[in-house]
C-alpha cells in the first residue's frame, strides 16, 4: 500500500506530491509560495523533488521552474523545445512522446496529450509502480468536451482516484457551455451566420450539432474546409443550401450578415475587430471560445471519473464555488488564489 499526500506548491496551480518515498512538483507555478500544512517543510527542502512535471509552455504554469530543485522536467518534447529555446540556464527537460510513461522512484507517471490553447498540453497521470497505490490525474489547463478527455485519460488507466483540475473559462453571460451557447441561439434564430476561429475546427461539429443540420460555407470562404479537413472534422459543409453559415473569414462574416440581415456570432475576442475595423452594425451575439473549461465541464468530468477527491486550482473563486456546489464528489478541495482549503489531501492505495 502505497499513501499519497498532495499539498498546494504556490497559490495558482502548481501541486507537490509525495507519492510512497517520491516527490514530484507538478507545474510550479506563477504565485506565492504555499507551506501551509507544510509547516515540516524547512527552507528549500519544499522546493525539493526528484522530478518536476509540466503540462505545458504557458507562464502562468511555469514561472517558478528555476526554484525547483530537481533532477530534470518531464513534458511533452514541443514543451521541452521551447524551454531550451526560452529559459536560460534552464533545468533539463526529459521528453515525453504523447501517451508515452516515465518511472519515477514509487510512480510511474504517463501523459495524455490535451486540447488547450497551448500547442501540445499534457495531462499526466500518476500510478503506483508496484501495483497498489491510488491513481492521481492532473489534467493542466483544457479545452475539449469532457468525453472526449475522458476517453484519452481511459488509454492509460481505469481509474483516477484524485482528480486535480481547472476551472478557469470566464463566460460573461451565460454560465453554459460552448454547446449550450450555440444552443441557444440555434434555437433564437433560423438564419445565423457564425464567424469562428481557425484553431477551433471543431466548433463547427458544435453547430451542426445544435443546428441539427449541416453549416453552409460561402463559397469564396476557401480557407475553410480545408481546415476542417485538416483537424477530422465532417468536410462536406459546402453541400446543401439550408442551415447556419459558417466562414472562418471576419470580412466574408460581416458581408454575408450585413446583406441577408441576419445575427452575426463571434467569439468575443474577435468582437474589436469585427465591431471596430469592419464596423458591423448589426445584431451581433457573442460566445465564449477560451482555453478553459467552464464549471459544468468539470462537473461533468468529475461525473464520469468519479474521484474520491476532487481539487480544483487555476480557477476564479465563483467557479471553484459552483464546481463544489454542483458536483456529487463529497471531498472538494478550493486551492485558488482567494479561496484556499488549507490542508493536504492524503489516499491511500
Ligand atoms: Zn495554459
Ligand atoms: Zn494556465
Amino acid at each position: 500500500m502505497t499513501t499519497c499526500r498532495l499539498h498546494p506548491y504556490e497559490e495558482w496551480t502548481g501541486v507537490r506530491v509525495e507519492y510512497g518515498r517520491t516527490v514530484l512538483i507538478i507545474d510550479p507555478g506563477r504565485g506565492k509560495p504555499c507551506r501551509f500544512g507544510a509547516a515540516r517543510f524547512a527552507g528549500r527542502l519544499f522546493d525539493r523533488a526528484d522530478v518536476c512535471l509540466l503540462t505545458h509552455f504557458h507562464h502562468d504554469h511555469y514561472a517558478r521552474i528555476r526554484r525547483v530543485d530537481a533532477d530534470g522536467v518531464v513534458t511533452g518534447e514541443f514543451t521541452a523545445f521551447l524551454m531550451e529555446r526560452c529559459l536560460e540556464n534552464g533545468p533539463e527537460a526529459i521528453p515525453l512522446e504523447p501517451y508515452g510513461e516515465i518511472v519515477v522512484g514509487d510512480v510511474v507517471v504517463k501523459c495524455v496529450p490535451v486540447e488547450h490553447t497551448c500547442h501540445e498540453a499534457l495531462a499526466f497521470v500518476l500510478e503506483p509502480s508496484d501495483g497498489g497505490g491510488p491513481v492521481v490525474l492532473y489534467t493542466g489547463d483544457w479545452w475539449e468536451s469532457p468525453d472526449e478527455l475522458v476517453s484519452k485519460v481511459s488509454r492509460v488507466t481505469g481509474t483516477v482516484d484524485v482528480l486535480v483540475t481547472e476551472a478557469a473559462a470566464v463566460l460573461r453571460d451565460d454560465p453554459g457551455n460552448l454547446w449550450e451557447q450555440m444552443k441557444r441561439v440555434a434555437d433564437m434564430f433560423d438564419e445565423v451566420v457564425y464567424l469562428v476561429c481557425r484553431s477551433f475546427p471543431d466548433v463547427v461539429d458544435v453547430i451542426s450539432g445544435a443546428h441539427g443540420e449541416d453549416p453552409r460555407v460561402p463559397p469564396d470562404d476557401r480557407e475553410l474546409p480545408g481546415i476542417l479537413e485538416a483537424a477530422g472534422v465532417r468536410a462536406d459543409v459546402a453541400t446543401g443550401t439550408d442551415g447556419p453559415v459558417v466562414t472562418v473569414n471576419p470580412k466574408i462574416a460581416v458581408g454575408v450578415a450585413s446583406s441577408r440581415e441576419v445575427p452575426l456570432v463571434v467569439p468575443d475576442e474577435m468582437k474589436p475587430r469585427v465591431v471596430g475595423d469592419l464596423g458591423y452594425a448589426g445584431r451581433l451575439l457573442t460566445v465564449k471560445m477560451g482555453g478553459h473549461p467552464t464549471p459544468l465541464d468539470v462537473i461533468a468530468l468529475a461525473e464520469e471519473l468519479e474521484p474520491d477527491v476532487l481539487v480544483i486550482r487555476h480557477s476564479s473563486p465563483k467557479n471553484a464555488t459552483d464546481v463544489k456546489d454542483g458536483s456529487s464528489v463529497k471531498d472538494v478541495r478550493i486551492w485558488t488564489e482567494g479561496l484556499m482549503d488549507p490542508g493536504p489531501v492524503e489516499v491511500s492505495g
